[in-house]
């Protein structure tokens, strides 16, 4: 494993600490910013603007890659990707790039493996292995930036629906986000980030009081405990009554939207019975509910929800005036769908 700093873990007044501290002006940390977030420099030898010395100090005193990429995989229609990298210890982890529309969503990681044990998701099968590096996370974000950037494109949208649970690395995760919110680095708007949390209470009611626009979504996939709990062993702790208080709590603090995930599973929590419960639960809450199909994964039996079923499920929340979409399934063919993500 390797010793040095990595230099995406510093915050800019970090870094100015350090320059400072070598006798360089402050105005070089910016410099170094903005190689690393704007014009996406891989390493130091490309800081030209840079002193051939200081560029060399850099080389000595940083770790520019954590990331190494394994495979590379492509979905039929190329609008998906789906990159596995080992981290400096070898464990694995994945992120997603997703074209639509305008939109290029990356879809990325903040642990390698997952505590919470969900038993539909091929992450949660995986277990856990680590909580990444602020780091690792923001990374992730400049190597697909990278790659977008020589097609002339950029990253529009973040979601942290990758592996893990962005809440059991809270603070990681934050900082992550702060780092790519900086306005003088890559300066993605709060807006176009969304976390999802398999629902851990503290971490909901720490980000109302964080000041960061974040979206926030809640992945739910059944409307009472005793459904929830045999799918989801995170209910056993926060049960639903607790969670939606949170999230009520949430939105009226923050004022914002807040999204319900639910992966529709045949015969499991697609009847109408469930929706009935999730409109109740939803009542006169600044909300949307996104269904989605369930993707298979190796360690799960249940099958995605029939078509029909699916619309009939959607029917019943809108008639309840609970604003509800059918998310497309995509990337399938490379496993890179929702929950799908593990080092195979
Ligand atoms: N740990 C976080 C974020 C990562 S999972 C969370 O659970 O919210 C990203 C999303 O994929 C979550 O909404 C999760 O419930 C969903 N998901 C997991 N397994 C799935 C599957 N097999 N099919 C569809 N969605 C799944
Ligand atoms: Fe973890 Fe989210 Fe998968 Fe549950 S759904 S096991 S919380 S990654």
């Amino acid at each position: 494993m390797t010793e040095k700093p990595h230099i995406f873990d510093l915050d800019l007044p970090e870094l100015i600490d350090i320059l400072t501290s070598w006798g360089e002006q402050g105005y070089r940390a910016r410099q170094i910013w903005q190689g690393l977030y704007q014009k996406l420099w891989e390493g130091p030898e490309a800081f030209t603007n840079l002193s051939k010395g200081l560029r060399g100090r850099l080389a000595e005193a940083f770790e520019f890659s954590h990331l190494k990429p394994i495979t590379d995989l492509k979905s039929s229609d190329g609008e998906t990707q789906k990159i596995l990298f080992h981290l400096p210890d070898g464990l694995p982890i994945e992120t997603v790039r997703m074209r639509y529309q305008k939109r290029r969503t990356l879809c990325i990681s903040t642990q390698s493996g997952c505590a919470m044990g969900c038993t539909f998701c091929a992450t949660g099968q995986m277990g856990f292995l680590r909580n990444l590096s602020s780091g690792e996370i923001v990374e992730q974000v400049i190597y697909f930036a990278r790659r977008l950037k020589e097609r002339g494109e950029r990253v529009t949208n973040i979601v942290i629906m990758g592996m893990g649970e962005p809440f059991h690395n809270y603070d990681a995760t934050m900082q992550a986000i702060r780092r790519l919110n900086h306005p003088e680095g890559m300066n993605l708007g709060a807006r176009r980030f969304t976390i999802s949390t398999v629902g851990l209470i503290p971490q909901i009611r720490q980000l109302a009081a964080e000041d960061l626009q974040v979206n926030l979504a809640i992945s739910l996939h059944a409307a009472d405990d005793e459904l929830r709990a045999k799918t989801m062993p995170v209910n056993r702790k926060y049960p639903i009554t607790e969670l939606m208080e949170a999230v009520r709590e949430y939105a009226r603090t923050t004022k914002r939207r807040v999204t319900f995930e639910w992966a529709l599973i045949n015969q499991v929590n697609d009847t109408p019975e469930q929706a009935a419960k999730l409109a109740d639960l939803l009542g006169g809450m600044l909300a949307h509910v996104n269904l989605i199909p369930l993707n298979p994964t190796r360690g799960y039996e249940g099958q995605a929800s029939t078509h029909e079923r699916a619309i009939r499920f959607q029917e019943i929340l809108q008639d309840r005036g609970v604003p509800c979409t059918i998310r497309l399934r995509r990337g399938i063919d490379i496993q890179a769908g929702c929950g799908q993500l593990a080092s195979q």
